[in-house]
């Protein structure tokens, strides 16, 4: 009775005393104790052939697993932590006030489990929700078309692009899955990393392409920006950062994050600056830093942290079968080229035109790994970046197939919006090629297609709610370019005279 008491006096007490003591209560002894008769928890009453093995405290005390939990749990809130219900789901071990305390280390026979034990690894989705599976199953990668059909689903243009990612990701996961059957023992052929550039002025779809590759692989994926990353001990994140958001993004899972993908955006940033004598932490020495990552090596990474320190636990991961796709604008790579290009057609009886190539759009597509030297990449780098490729500069025509056609354009959205509303949205032809010039002139790329249409989009958004009579809004030609408003049509289908007063497009 008088030990019980002592235990609820620990429980009442101010958060901070309290927790200090259980903890000290169980590091004094941890006790698996084996004897003729059954442990009953002091709290719940529960024998342990119910309630699982229990935690032995001085005074002959044991509680369960799940009484010692819900003591933590209310820790938790107290301490300001709101868990909600499904503070079952919750890793404890990411806490700070009580990561010194896991259940788990207790259950399994002491503290000084190795750290790898304590990454979790989720079954379902964060809502709970069963997992879709995935459209391409990494484990029996489908042939090259196959997966650059998916592509199209969402991808407009870029054949060539989606030509060479398809063949890319072909061969790196059917590398990775000869790695884990460990076929290239018995034929001593090594298949190299197939890790891509991958070169295309902003808004072309560098980031949209990746990210949809790696939904419909089903992997985890990494973005992160070239410029925020610096050589280690300089301020700014470490370079193996990049592998622990990768597993953050694997739910701290590693063997998910094996096979992941990092995308590193803003590449060309890391070209080594043209005279200067300073040590350039945040260029040629991330490039040098990235190689043996790159190549795949056993890296100490922090695990939910961007950079390494006393606090921080670690992990080793191996980077040999995660694919990495570098993507940057590299601006001034046309004018390497073009050089290049001019030179050589300036020479001999079929010499060209000196401005033959300066209104050529898509000459990024014709670059050459010398330019990429020239341009300030190390030779290394790009050696370990083999497949290279660009992607087209946007046309209007495809600016319009954007908005209308990948499985999630936003016309499609705008439409579903506001059938919410049980309202039908329709675009004139004519308009959408005038969304196309507006959003060319920007110079963002597909990018300003969104802002521009939030803009016109608007007005309806706001007004038709409004009148539950009409059935029809009409994007016309004449309300992007300010000469008039949309096209109304009443549910009756009787059509308004004139333009609808829907305000005059957005100014
Ligand atoms: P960046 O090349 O600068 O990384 P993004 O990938 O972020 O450009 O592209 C911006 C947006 O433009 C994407 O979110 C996507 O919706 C759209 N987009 C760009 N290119 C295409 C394309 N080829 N097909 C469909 N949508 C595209």
């Amino acid at each position: 009775m008088n030990d019980n008491n002592d235990f609820r006096e620990v429980i009442e007490e101010d958060e901070d005393d309290r927790r200090t003591k259980i903890e000290d209560i169980i590091n004094d002894d941890i006790d698996n104790k084996d004897d003729e008769y059954e442990d009953i928890c002091y709290v719940c009453r529960r024998p342990e052939s119910v309630a699982g093995k229990m935690i032995h405290i001085p005074g002959d005390i044991c509680i369960c697993n799940d009484c010692m939990q819900k003591t933590f749990d209310s820790m938790g809130s107290f301490n300001g932590m709101n868990m909600g219900p499904q503070s079952d789901n919750i890793d404890f071990s990411k806490m700070p006030n009580v990561s010194m305390i896991n259940l788990n280390d207790l259950m399994g026979g002491g503290f000084g489990m190795p750290q790898s034990q304590r990454l979790k690894k989720k079954q379902a989705d964060r809502n709970g929700k069963p997992k879709e599976a995935p459209r391409i199953d990494i484990k029996n990668i489908p042939a090259p078309h196959r997966i650059k059909a998916l592509l199209d689903e969402y991808v407009v243009g870029q054949e060539q692009a989606k030509k060479v990612m398809s063949v890319a990701v072909y061969n790196h996961y059917k590398r990775v899955a000869s790695l884990d059957n460990l076929v290239e023992e018995e034929d001593g052929v090594e298949i190299e990393k197939s890790n891509m550039l991958m070169i295309g002025p902003t808004g072309s779809g560098k980031t949209y392409m990746v990210k949809t590759l790696a939904r419909l692989l089903d992997v985890p994926l990494a973005i992160t920006d070239a410029t925020s990353l610096t050589e280690a001990g300089y301020i700014g994140d470490d370079i193996e950062s990049v592998v622990s958001k990768l597993l953050a993004a694997a739910d701290n899972d590693v063997e998910r994050a094996e096979k992941g993908i990092i995308f590193i955006d803003e590449i060309d940033k890391l070209a080594k600056k043209k005279n200067t004598n300073q040590r350039d932490v945040s260029g040629e020495s991330v490039q040098q830093g990235m190689l043996k990552l790159l190549e795949g090596a056993e890296v100490e990474v922090p695990v939910g942290a961007s950079s390494k320190n006393a606090m921080v636990p670690m992990t080793m991961v191996d980077t040999r079968n995660i694919l990495f796709i570098c993507g940057g604008a590299f601006p001034d790579l046309e004018e390497i080229i073009k050089e290049r290009l001019n030179k050589a057609s300036s020479m001999g009886f079929v010499a060209d035109l000196k401005d033959k190539y300066d209104h050529d759009e898509n000459i990024l597509g014709k670059v050459t790994v010398e330019d990429l030297r020239k341009f300030g990449m190390i030779p290394e780098f790009i050696g370990r970046l083999p497949i290279i490729y660009s992607l087209e500069a946007l046309s209007e025509d495809m600016f319009v197939r954007i908005l209308t056609e990948p499985k999630n354009a936003i016309t499609k959205q705008y439409r579903k919006l506001l059938a919410f509303d049980e309202v039908n949205l329709e675009f004139t032809d004519g308009a959408l090629h005038a969304i196309a010039r507006k959003a060319r002139e920007k110079e963002l790329g597909a990018r300003a297609l969104r802002s521009i249409l939030e803009e016109y989009m608007m007005d309806i958004m706001y007004e038709i709610p409004k009148d539950d009579n009409i059935g029809t809004v009409c994007i016309t030609e004449d309300y992007i370019e300010h000469r008039g408003g949309p096209q109304i049509t009443m549910r009756d289908r009787e059509r308004l005279p004139e333009h609808k007063a829907l305000g005059n497009g957005a100014q």
